[in-house]
């Protein structure tokens, strides 16, 4: 089957909160032809189906279909293409992508592309749950998508995982369970304290214990769990449903060839959100899984400055910068390439992730031995939640020096003297 050849100035792939705010932006500065690809048939991405409320500005937040809509309706508005059902399956050239939609294959050329594919919750499949292969095995985003999109049932008895720090995604799940008219039977975490318990969220929480098994042919009939202690019990449900643990969505970069960071799995970035690839941007979730839906359009509203300046030709595609690399407990930092002479990160900081509790946190930057950097942070670091380094020491980077390296020192834990790496870009 031919494909339709087109050329756009900037393609957008990915209509959630990240790829609507960068179209919207872009086509509002007269960024030439903006075009955004969704695979879904609406655009809008995970809020569309997230019906709490929970999304916008915490002032004002409102539910996701509406902050969903308000965003597709912005970008509408300010003449960028939104084109949905259209998947973008694969790269012809450095920004050329193949596509398949309703009105067939195309091949897109653009002069800048905005990879905003966002992030997923791990299945049960990538967790190596074992077990027998039962229906009623679902993800916070899958349950949402069987209830409030396409009025599917979900059973009667549900267990959620939680992922220890991902509570919100986990209250979400209970909420969409009891709209759906489930019962949940327990809360499930390996964490040693799950999501705060409060009137609405009344569930039976399960600290310190881990899934061993699905059992149940056709459907689901239990999940098997192990507490730390040893000892296992067998819950007897329907539906289990695994929330948080994100992965980022980077097939698509992964296919074009572009570089990923280990720590967050999704494309390595600088502070212009310039991925190793000459016009290739990446933003929201797809660089770092989890943050808020404020924070991912922030990125796509953000990415605006760095694409024009691209298509101007104003700023030549920099060699890759120095890499960040991160030292345990620390997990990840994004951006996670510094470029001394580049532009300060969104807000002006890094976003890094924690692997486990730490009281009072000071983060130390360094590069080559040499300290650039230590900021004390004023509240307890928690995994699942973000901390932030702020970016003052970047300038003091020695763009030909090694990589800079990021250690935390704690009360509750002392690190940083310069064990491996366990991120490297
Ligand atoms: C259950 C749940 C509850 C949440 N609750 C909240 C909350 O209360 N408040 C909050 O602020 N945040 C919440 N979040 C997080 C929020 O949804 C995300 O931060 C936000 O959606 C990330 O935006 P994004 O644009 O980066 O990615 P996404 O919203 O994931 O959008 C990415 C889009 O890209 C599309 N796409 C991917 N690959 C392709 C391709 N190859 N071709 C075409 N299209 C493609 C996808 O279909 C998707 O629509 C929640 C998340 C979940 C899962």
């Amino acid at each position: 089957m031919s494909r339709t050849e087109r050329a756009v100035d900037v393609l957008v792939v990915g209509a959630g909160p990240a790829g609507l705010a960068a179209a919207t932006h872009l086509a509002a500065a007269r960024a030439g032809r903006v075009e955004v690809l969704e695979r879904e048939q609406e655009p809008g991405g995970i809020p569309r189906h997230s019906h709490h409320r929970g999304f916008g500005p915490r002032h004002r937040p409102t539910t996701g279909p509406c902050y969903a809509k308000r965003l597709a309706d912005a970008a509408l508005a300010a003449g960028a293409a939104v084109r949905t059902g259209v998947t973008a399956t694969g790269w012809a050239g450095p920004r050329t992508l193949d596509t398949t939609g309703p009105h067939g294959l195309e091949r897109l050329t653009a002069a800048a592309v905005v990879l905003a594919t966002g992030a997923r919750e791990r299945p049960r499949s990538a967790r190596l749950v074992p077990g027998t292969r039962p229906a009623g095995v679902l993800t916070t985003g899958e349950l949402q998508q069987a209830v409030h999109v396409h009025g599917q049932p979900v059973g009667s008895h549900a267990v959620v995982v939680a992922t220890p720090g991902d509570d919100a995604v986990a209250r979400a799940a209970v909420d969409t369970l009891r709209t759906a008219g489930a019962h949940v039977v327990a809360l499930v975490t390996e964490g040693t304290r799950g999501p705060l318990p409060s009137p609405r969220h009344r569930f039976p929480l399960l600290t310190g214990s881990t899934v061993v098994e699905l059992t149940g042919h056709g459907r689901l009939t239990g999940v098997r769990i192990r507490g730390d202690d040893g000892r296992g019990a067998l819950l007897d449900c329907d539906t289990v449903v695994f929330t948080g643990d994100w992965i980022p969505e980077h097939e698509l970069a992964r296919r074009g060839g572009i570089a990923l960071a280990p720590g967050t799995r999704g494309p390595a970035v600088d502070t212009a959100f310039r991925t190793a690839v000459p016009g290739v941007f990446a933003v929201g979730n797809l660089l770092h899984g989890g943050e808020p839906a404020v924070g991912a359009a922030a990125e796509g509203r953000g990415v605006t400055g760095p694409v024009l300046a691209h298509l101007a030709g104003t700023e030549p595609w920099p060699g890759g910068g120095v890499p960040i690399l991160v030292e345990p407990p620390l997990l990840w930092a994004a951006p996670n390439r510094v470029d001394p002479d580049g532009p300060p990160p969104l807000g002006e900081r890094f976003t890094l992730r924690v692997a486990e509790r730490l009281s009072a946190p000071v983060l130390v930057v360094r590069q080559d031995g040499r300290v650039l950097e230590r900021q004390r942070l004023p509240h307890t670091a928690l995994p699942g939640r973000p901390l932030h380094l702020r970016a003052r020491w970047t300038a003091a980077a020695d763009p030909g020096g090694g990589p800079v390296r990021v250690s935390v020192m704690s009360d509750s834990r002392r690190t940083g003297a310069g064990g491996p790496p366990i991120l490297a870009v």
